[in-house]
């Protein structure tokens, strides 16, 4: 299972029904959460999302609705009894901030919690465990910010049942042909696993722009993504002021989807001054058709 939930699509006010940033990334087994806006840990509680499975936390810049979450996340987890490690990729000055509200409250985290800073400017790969390979790259905006794509390799070989069956191996068997085996008849013969089975194929690929203007040297790290995340913190005739404050508008993130050829795009990050949200849609799929809104609680399959 590799799914984008949205936990969170507002830009910097929270409103009753628009939580800011945040996203659970679903890789198979583990959850990875992509910024932490305030009151995260009441949208996991909501939609469900297990806890004990979150391995990584990924801080794409240090504006508030980015991370105001997290130090009431780390403090639950570690109330909760946590013991598992966690990492936290973010601009450098976190650890700090983070480091200065645990010792003025006398707080002994549980866990191992261990931050890997990203420095300025910095583009390529920053975690490979597993299947699983996520690389950061800066994006345009007021203050040091990352994007981050996740790439998901798909494990299972793929089966071919007519070539399976052609050799009588017996279906209970057909797991282990998907995780590489050959096969040994009961004549001693091997049955190559290639001859049964295809190479997995490529991974998807997901890619979250974070907050940023409208800016095609982000082209090579969105290239036929499988699923874009880009900010629409406005409707287009707000250019001007998306432009002012490091912000993209509708026509801009479906342009870049488009110009990047990328397969589906959500966006999302609105500015608290819109009640409803289908302007967005009206405005973006004229120029990219494949856009829906990152509505929160939603689970988009990569
Ligand atoms: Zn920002």
């Amino acid at each position: 299972m590799f799914g984008v939930t949205i936990l969170g699509n507002n830009s910097a006010i929270p409103t009753l029904d628009r939580h800011p940033t945040a996203q659970i990334v679903t890789c198979n087994d583990q959850l990875l959460l992509i910024d932490c806006g305030e009151g995260t840990q009441l949208q996991f509680a909501k939609y469900g999302i297990r806890r004990s499975k979150l391995r990584y936390i990924f801080i794409s810049h240090l504006h508030g609705d980015h991370y105001f979450g997290l130090i009431g996340l780390l403090n639950t987890l570690s109330l909760m009894g946590r013991t598992e490690p966690l990492s936290i990729f973010a601009p450098p000055e976190l650890e700090q901030i983070i480091q200065i509200q645990l010792d003025c409250a006398g707080t002994i985290l549980k866990f191992e919690l261990t931050f890997v800073p990203l420095m300025p400017e910095y583009s390529g790969v920053i975690l490979e465990d597993k299947d699983l390979e996520v690389r950061c790259f800066p994006t345009q905006h007021r203050i040091s910010c990352f994007g981050f794509s996740v790439l998901l390799q798909k494990r299972k070989r793929k089966l071919l049942p007519d070539q399976a069956k052609a050799y009588e191996i017996p279906a209970a068997y057909y797991g282990k042909l998907q995780e590489g085996a050959d096969y040994v008849r009961k004549d001693g013969s091997i049955v190559k696993n290639d001859w049964v089975t295809m190479s997995p194929g490529k991974g998807k690929r997901y890619v979250y722009c974070a907050d940023t203007l409208y800016d095609e040297n982000l082209l090579p790290y969105l290239k036929d993504a499988d699923l874009m995340y880009h900010e629409t913190t406005y409707l287009h005739e707000l250019a001007d002021r998306a432009a002012e404050r490091f912000h993209s508008t509708t026509v801009q993130a479906a342009t870049l989807a488009a110009t990047a050829h990328v397969k589906r795009l959500l966006i999302g990050h609105f500015s608290s001054k819109y009640k409803e949200l289908d302007q967005f849609l009206e405005e973006s799929r004229p120029v990219f058709p494949n856009t829906d809104i990152a509505a929160e609680g939603t689970t988009f399959i990569v």
